[in-house]
Parts: structure tokens; sequence; C-alpha cells
């Protein structure tokens, strides 16, 4: 972690903090700045009336407003939370009414089409400084979201170079207050680190799922009822939101394409062990891969209860292996 994150008398507050888009994650933000006491004021945005009702009637903002412009007009801290493809647009909606001194930071889980896209819209004296929580779940809209959301998972900050130094700090002091741990990255090292720990695993989990529906030999029905035996992990990946994975896809498109040439080679290898009978390439390579889930345990990064932490109560013995 850089030095910026662990400056521990830095005020983690923002008087008023805008946040535009008011689903999972925006949702999430305010629920944890409201638990840390972190904002005088949180305002909000989102596009359809109905989510404005229902953030205000849940209450995770403070105010909400018809135009993005309006949300961040005196915010000291603009958070952007709406799907990677319409950055740029809600930029270009609130570029005249930020005041000199705000920070304006987004959660997009790419990094690089951000810069590309926000950057030209934010005005001399404001400082842009993306992010992502790397934190999420499958469901998407204002009930979704819930103040332990980003605990102990990290926050990935990408300043631009020349970024003021006292405002990253700010950020990531306030980051720390809603639960998260925070780390710095370049946005191109960024991308390729998700594309690894993210998007590839989405992207597998819906092609596997999709297989699983086109398939003619074996019904839906049995798909469905037999699927404790590793399906169902897959389909919860497929259960994210469309929208935020088609903008992922169209806007990580090298790293992505990278890893996903990189995958098929190593499932080419997989074929054929398989083909050739060789145990022991297979047994290697389920040891080591073993190895990841237990670091990644160790690390605090899930649950270590059996089952993957299911409700005891409704879950089946893991019979995974079979
Ligand atoms: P979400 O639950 O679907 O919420 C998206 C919000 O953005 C909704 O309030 C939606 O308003 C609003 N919105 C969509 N298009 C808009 C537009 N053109 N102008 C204004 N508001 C618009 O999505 P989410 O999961 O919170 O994702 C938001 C961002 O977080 C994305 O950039 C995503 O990449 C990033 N992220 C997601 C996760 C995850 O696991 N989900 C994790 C980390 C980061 P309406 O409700 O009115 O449509």
């Amino acid at each position: 972690m850089s030095d910026e994150s662990t400056a521990k008398n830095v005020d983690p507050r923002y008087k008023r903090v805008a946040i535009i888009g008011l689903g999972l994650i925006g949702g999430s933000l305010g629920h944890a700045i409201k638990r840390g006491k972190l904002a005088d004021h949180i305002a909000g945005y989102a596009h359809s009336e109905a989510t404005r009702k229902r953030a205000m009637e849940i209450g995770f903002v403070d105010s909400v407003h018809p135009t993005a412009a309006e949300a961040a007009r005196d915010a000291d801290l603009v958070v952007l939370c709406v799907p990677v493809g319409a950055l740029g647009q809600v930029a270009a909606e609130i570029e005249k009414s930020l005041k000199p001194g705000a920070t304006v930071t987004d959660v997009g889980s790419v990094k690089n089409a951000v810069v590309r896209d926000v950057g030209p819209f934010i005005p001399d004296g404001v400082h842009f400084i993306p992010g992502h929580p790397i934190a999420g779940t499958e469901q998407s809209g204002p009930d979704a979201g819930f103040a332990e959301l980003f605990d102990d998972r990290w926050c990935i900050l990408t300043p631009i170079p020349g970024a003021d130094r006292a405002a990253v700090a700010k950020l990531g002091a306030f980051w720390e207050a809603c639960g998260s741990r925070v780390d710095f990255m370049e946005p191109k090292h960024h991308d390729l680190v998700l594309a690894i720990t993210s998007h590839l695993p989405h992207l597998i989990a819906y092609n596997i799922v999709g297989t699983a529906d086109d398939m003619e030999t074996v019904t839906r029905s049995e798909v469905i009822k037999y699927s404790a035996g590793g399906f169902r992990d897959f389909t919860r990946l497929a259960a994210s939101d469309p929208t935020m994975w088609r903008d992922v896809c169209l806007n990580n498109k090298d790293a992505i394409l990278e890893m996903l040439g990189r995958f098929s080679e190593d499932l080419s290898a997989l074929q054929r062990s398989i083909r050739w009978g060789d145990g022991d390439g297979l047994f290697e390579l389920f040891t080591r891969t073993r190895a990841i889930r237990r670091s990644i345990i160790d690390a605090g990064q899930d649950n270590p209860a059996p089952n993957f932490g299911r409700n005891p109560t409704h879950a089946e013995p893991d019979k995974s292996d079979q």
C-alpha cells in the first residue's frame, strides 16, 4: 500500500457528497457514509424517477435531484456510480456545476476507459481520482445496497499523474472509513489485474451457463436439478447485471482478449491431458489450484466455512468432487 492511504490523521469526511447512480454500489456507498457519519448531506441522482424515489424511501440519500448537474452542484465529493458506458455522458452533464476544489471519483470496473471518457470533462481546479471498490454481488438496483459491502474489501484508486496528494489522501481515508482497504495502481495495470480476477471468471460463467442452456441431450430441468455438482456456483456470477458486463467487455477489450487467449491455450492443454490420460498432469494442476483457494481464505477474502459458507440448514453436503 502506498503512503498516501496510510495517512491516519487525514479527515475522511466531506461536507456534501453527491452520488450519481443509486444502485448496488451507489446505494451501498450511501449506507456506508451514513454508518460512518462521513458527510453532512448526501445528494443523489439516478435517471429513473422510480429509483430516485426508492432511494429516498430507503434513506441512503438526504435529497434527490432531477438532473445529475443539480445533484453535483456544491458537492465536495462527487461519486459516479453508473455503468461504465454512461460515465462520459454523466461527466459532460455535471461539468459546469462542479465547484472548484471538489473531488470527482467513480466506482467503474475498468479504469483506462474512464480516464479517457471522464477526464476531458473535469475542469481545472477540480480533482479527478478514478477508483474501483472490489466488492459486489449479483444483485442490482437501490434495494440491493447495504453498508457492509465494502468492509475488508480492497478499493483501488488510480490517480492520474500530477494528482493532488492531499485530495488523494482524503479520498483514500474516506474509503477506509467506509470499511475498505485502499491500494493504488496505474489504470492500465488495474485493467489487466481485473481482467484475470474478475472479467475472465464472469465470462467463463456466462459461457458455461449459456452452453448448458443450449444443450439438447441434457434437459434444462436436469441441469437445474443436479446443479449442486458445481454448476450453481457459476450461476451466481452469470446472474450479474447484463448492462454492467456488456460495458466492461466493450471497455476493457485488449486485456480481456489477452486473458481469454491465455485461458484458451490452458484449456487446450487440459483437454490434451484428459485425452492422453495424463493423470499426473491433472493431479498436479488440481493440487496447485487448491492452494490458491487456501490463500484467498487466509487473506480474508472469502469464508472458510464448508460449502462456501452456505447456510447449513439449506445446504446439501459439498459433493462437488463427484
Ligand atoms: P446498478 O445496481 O445497476 O445501478 C446503476 C445505477 O446507475 C442505477 O441507479 C441507474 O439508474 C443508474 N444509471 C444507469 N444509467 C444511467 C445514466 N445514463 N444516467 C444516470 N444514471 C444512470 O449497478 P451497480 O452494480 O451499482 O454498478 C454501478 C457501477 O459500479 C458500474 O460502473 C460498475 O462497473 C461498478 N461496480 C459494480 C460492481 C458490482 O459487483 N455490481 C462492483 C464494483 C464496481 P436507474 O435505476 O434509474 O436505471
